[in-house]
């Protein structure tokens, strides 16, 4: 395909009556639209933001949305239009909203309807001139008033905030976009200046370390993204009516890119879930559909295992679990496949490259503890601090190189610099590849502890801390020591009540070398954690500085 709008029409084409879509509420309705459907509804919208809002390809939309169905008709609608689309995180403040819509210069702005009167204050001193709502059961064919209730009862225990009350405009949108369609306009002429190399997306990083940045992805991102995704489906022999259960939100690469638009190119059924948590919200879903694919993350797996209902009849459908965006911790993966008799490959990415770096290993077997190997056409080196390359083995900073990595951040041209050097991708992540080229993501450099000298990976203490089946969840974070330069401190949740902090401390004696033993044990009841479901080490670090420095 030579641009991403190409790319949905050649998916449309190939599979016109397969589901290609569907949303599953809380209430357990769920409704299915096939690739027709969602070939003809995003026409209807790439149409009606030409004709009607007349944006061109240097406009930008914002897309703030659940996992519903509107998504993929507003992103792919403008995909087509070959405008470009940012995605907003729907849990975001108003301040954080502000700031990413001034930052991309969007001009209109669909919005998920939670937020009523702190509309306002986002789109204040933006360029935004229009706001389109978004709504749960958009495109479902009929709502009943007790399901939207009961939709808005379990959004309100996520976002307390969010206010009651749909506008439906969607629907007038697709109305209006149709009547201009039945003039018969030509769609594809709308992208035809449109190159590989031009900005699709200005893809906001997971802000996991610091304030998120804007990744540019281009239409070349996208597109090769796919057919790296495809050589590994050829590998797996994963087939073309597969099921995928899209419960990681789509606002986030990992899920839009790999899930999404990959799982699109490949045939396979994209199940949505707006409201994943409480993760009994999954149940209706693992009963309705028969779920061979699952993209997740470590919580995700995590979380489903303490489910009842999961363990007491886990589904018996699963061919592949994937695991990326954190670390993996091995008995979570061994846990798992021994429930559901499916093993999970791990992968590695990050928004600067597309979301994809190494991916499952081209056979079937996942070497545990590792993210597979490099994609195709990707290029890997460890480097030391003066960039270079450090043997087969060592630990060093993993630089990428290959047709999914971005332009650059937008407005940040010293940012670029510092991190995209001749072509190569500075990730940020402390790794060691093996002889046999399958990669292992040690830490986050900016993660890394210093204990007397010594480096220690806060990683490696977590996985440590994750045998003790006494401890549920753990995270590790270093703060100053006047004896010691940094040390380290442990934040645990007991699964075992009568779990004492000594004992914690005993079990890493007898796992870990002695710097590597945690200082200071704190029990606490709950994580913080990124959307994704990413552990928050830098607010642990903020509460460790101000209780242990
Ligand atoms: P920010 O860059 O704004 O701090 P972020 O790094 O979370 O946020 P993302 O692009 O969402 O932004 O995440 C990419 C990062 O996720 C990688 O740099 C890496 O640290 C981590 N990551 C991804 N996959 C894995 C994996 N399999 N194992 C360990 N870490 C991973």
């Amino acid at each position: 395909a030579s641009n991403a709008g190409n790319l949905i029409d050649i998916c449309v084409e190939r599979n016109p009556h397969m589901p290609c879509v569907s949303c599953v509420l809380p209430s357990g309705h769920h409704h299915t639209l096939t690739y027709a459907e969602v070939g003809r509804l995003s026409d209807a919208m790439a149409v009606f933001l030409r004709e009607e809002l007349k944006l061109n390809t240097n406009d930008v939309i914002a897309i703030q949305s659940l996992n519903m169905l509107a998504y993929p008709v507003v992103a792919f609608g403008a995909f087509k239009a070959g405008i470009k689309i940012t995605n907003i995180n729907p849990l975001y403040t108003p301040e954080e909203t502000q700031h990413q819509l001034q930052d991309s210069k969007a001009k209109i702005l669909f919005v998920v309807d939670l937020f009523g009167d702190k509309l306002d204050s986002a789109i204040k001193d933006t360029d935004v001139e229009k706001v389109f709502s978004l709504s749960l059961v958009d495109l479902f064919p009929t709502v009943k008033a007790g399901i939207l209730k009961f939709a808005m009862k379990r959004v309100k225990k996520i976002i307390p905030e969010a206010s009651v009350g749909f506008h439906g405009s969607l629907a007038s949108i697709l109305k209006i976009g149709n009547k201009h369609l039945s003039r018969g306009v030509d769609i594809p002429s709308y992208r035809k200046d449109v190159t590989l190399d031009d900005t699709l997306i200005y893809q906001y990083t997971g802000g996991t370390t610091g304030r998120s940045k804007g990744a540019e992805l281009t239409h070349r991102n996208i597109v090769s993204n796919i057919s790296q995704a495809k050589k590994k489906e050829e590998a797996l022999a994963e087939e073309t009516n597969e099921t995928l259960l899209l419960v990681l939100p789509l606002y986030h690469v990992y899920a839009l890119a790999v899930g999404m638009i990959s799982g699109m190119y490949a045939g396979g059924h994209m199940v949505l879930v707006p409201v994943p948590r409480p993760l009994s919200n999954l149940k209706p879903v693992f009963e309705t559909f028969d779920i061979t694919i699952l993209p997740g993350v470590n919580t995700l797996f995590l979380g489903l295992l303490e489910e009842e209902w999961f363990k007491a009849k886990p589904p018996t459908t699963l061919k592949y679990c994937y695991s990326g965006a954190a670390p993996l911790q091995t008995s979570i993966a061994q846990e798992w496949s021994a429930l559901t008799n499916c093993k999970i490959f791990e992968g590695y990415g990050l928004t600067e490259s597309t979301c994809m770096v190494a991916t499952m290993p081209l056979d079937r077997d996942p070497k545990i503890g590792t993210c597979g190997k490099a994609a195709p056409g990707t290029e890997l080196k460890v480097t030391d601090e003066a960039g270079n390359i450090l043997p087969v083995g060592e630990a060093g900073e993993l630089w990428v190189r290959g047709p999914q990595v971005m332009k650059g951040y937008l407005n940040q041209p010293e940012a670029t610099q510092e991190t995209i050097v001749d072509g190569w991708l500075k990730t940020g992540d402390v790794a060691v590849i093996d002889d046999e080229g399958y990669l292992k993501i040690v830490d986050r450099i900016k993660d890394m502890v210093i204990v007397s000298g010594f480096n220690v990976y806060p990683t490696e203490v977590e996985d440590a801390l994750m045998m003790n089946a006494a401890i549920a969840e753990a995270a590790v974070v270093g703060v100053s020591d006047d004896h010691t330069g940094e040390k380290l401190i442990a934040y645990v949740i007991k699964a075992d009540q009568n779990l004492t902090e000594q004992d914690v401390i005993d079990h890493c004696r007898e796992h870990l070398t002695g710097y590597k033993v945690p200082k200071v044990v704190v029990m606490i009841d709950e994580m913080p954690k990124s959307p994704v479901g990413k552990v928050l080490r830098r607010e642990l670090r903020d509460q460790a500085i101000r209780d242990f420095a």
